[in-house]
């Protein structure tokens, strides 16, 4: 483990697989775009490396 030279990235739990990320903040951010976990359920912003998990419990719409 070296020293972190840049904050870890920031976790987000949503309900849903479909999430938009504008980087959450003015001087850092980029332009907003739609990420889809597919079938996962999770998914890292290639702009700014934040991880959305979908909420336990949450279905996604993938049913029972
Ligand atoms: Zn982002």
């Amino acid at each position: 483990m070296s020293a972190a030279s840049a904050s870890p990235p920031e976790i987000i739990e949503v309900e849903e697989k479909r999430v938009a990320c504008d980087g959450g903040n003015a001087a850092l951010g980029h332009p907003m775009i739609y990420l889809e976990m597919g079938d996962e359920n999770h998914v890292a912003c290639p702009y700014c490396g934040r991880e959305f998990r979908l909420k336990a419990g949450a279905t996604g719409g993938a049913g029972h």
